[in-house]
């Protein structure tokens, strides 16, 4: 009987899992995660996991493993492959042979230099157990500082706001978001959150971080301290790539995976937040996504591909964030875009489409309150991914379908 291991139990290698057996493979699956709890989605935890529930919000409900025959193992960790014997060492000291196997070991929060990841009052955000030592912070009197305006530091702001707490976000750049999101959209979420109260602070230098048992410091680099009761330190995410480099496969910020997520090493596949991939759609340009909808995609794509469909990669990167009743969503990757276009959707909602100097359509983004731009992004992915040259003209009319673009 074919074993097929997948090492890391996150959104990833849980939907590669189910994904498995969705597609009839009948073989032993085993998934091995280092956290203690069964897979959970993540997004929440900078959301609703701090604002509402504590519990996890699982991928599937956690006896669903067994009643799918996956062996699902938790708190246990992969310490080795051996890519040519095809086997994995364990943390429990237990040795498994594969016929396939697939890396789906995601990332970890970077650590402020000089830092560890959430000791003491320097927090950071990856894990459900990161967000439980959050909770205590999350109410009125206390104040977060927020080191990082990106995604999960600027959702974690919102909720830390929407909970009562006093939040500072001290940047390192002229402003936030600046990885990905245009200037005019970034504008909308800074301006929503300088009416919830909170401080944002763009273009500090940090020279070093503090505490004692009173408080938590930053010290910036021109003299100024902000005093805190904890800091959050969202400075992006490292993938977890120190198993797949030690076992010899080929590294390119991530693990390298060609466009069928294979690895360097035959029968060993790697996808989701872990590694980085050619994307067809923008010439092969070599892209790591951190995305839920991606880990969920590239899970089903590598189940089908160890059975042995060959498919390529063909999704077209999306992503949002929620912040407060705002949620934002990019769609597609914008650089190279050299004409960007605006379109007006009403309730102060907008769209941005990003096409090349030759008028293809590169990217989308938008903001808006609720659900607003949710269908006319999901149409503005559909139009990248058959590689659309839309009239400039109808793209701003808003009068004008974009369904009508895609059937033309
Ligand atoms: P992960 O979710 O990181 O899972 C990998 C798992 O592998 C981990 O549990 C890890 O412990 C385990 N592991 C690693 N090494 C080993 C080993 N050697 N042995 C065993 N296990 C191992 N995306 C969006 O699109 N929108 C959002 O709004 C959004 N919000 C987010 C909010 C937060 C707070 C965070 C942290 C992420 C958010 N994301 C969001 C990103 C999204 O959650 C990730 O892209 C997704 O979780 C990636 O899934 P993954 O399975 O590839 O990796």
């Amino acid at each position: 009987m074919s074993h097929f291991v997948i090492v890391g139990a996150g959104e990833c290698g849980a939907r590669a899992a189910f994904a498995l057996r969705e597609k009839g493979f009948d073989g032993a699956i085993t998934l091995i995660g280092t956290e203690p709890i069964a897979p959970y989605e993540r997004p929440p935890l900078s959301k609703e996991t701090l604002a509402h529930s504590h519990a996890p919000k699982y991928v599937a409900p956690p006896s669903r493993y067994a009643e799918a025959g996956i062996d699902l193992l938790i708190g246990v960790t992969a310490l080795d492959i051996d890519a040519v014997g095809k086997s994995v060492t364990l943390s429990d000291g237990r040795l498994i042979g594969f016929d396939k196997l697939l890396l789906a070991t995601g990332a970890d929060a970077r650590p402020f230099p000089g830092t560890l990841n959430s000791a003491g009052r320097v927090k950071s955000l990856r894990t459900h157990a990161d967000a439980l030592a959050l909770c205590d912070a999350m109410m009125p009197g206390k104040h977060i500082a927020v080191i990082g305006g990106g995604f999960i530091g600027l959702e974690l702001a919102a909720t830390a706001r929407k909970l009562g707490a006093n939040v500072t976000v001290v940047e390192g750049l002229t402003r936030v978001l600046k990885r990905g999101v245009p200037e005019e959209i970034a504008d909308v979420i800074v301006e929503r959150h300088r009416g919830e109260g909170v401080v944002i602070r763009c273009g500090e230098a940090i020279s070093s971080l503090e505490e004692d048992n009173e408080a938590a410091r930053i010290r910036l680099a021109d003299g100024g301290v902000i005093a805190a009761d904890i800091i959050l330190v969202g400075i992006g995410a490292l993938p977890n790539i120190a198993l797949a480099e030690a076992s010899g496969l080929a590294i390119d910020n991530g693990i390298a995976v060609n466009d069928r997520l294979q690895t360097s090493a035959p029968d060993i596949y790697a996808a989701g937040d872990c590694c980085s991939f050619p994307l067809a759609l923008y010439d092969g340009r070599r892209v790591r996504l951190e995305s839920w909808r991606n880990a969920q995609e590239q899970g089903a794509l590598a189940a089908a591909n160890m059975m042995g469909a060959n498919e390529p990669i063909l999704a077209v990167p999306w992503f949002w964030s929620d912040q407060y009743d705002l949620t934002l969503q990019i769609t597609g990757l914008a650089e190279g875009a050299t004409i960007i276009l605006r379109r007006e959707l009403g309730d102060s909602a907008f769209l941005l489409f990003h096409l090349d100097d030759a008028g293809r359509l590169l990217a989308a983004s938008g903001v808006g309150r609720g659900n607003v731009i949710a269908r006319d992004i999901r149409l503005a992915e559909m139009l990248i991914a058959v590689r659309a040259h839309p009239d400039p003209a109808a793209l701003t009319a808003s009068h004008v379908k974009l369904k009508s673009l895609l059937a033309a």
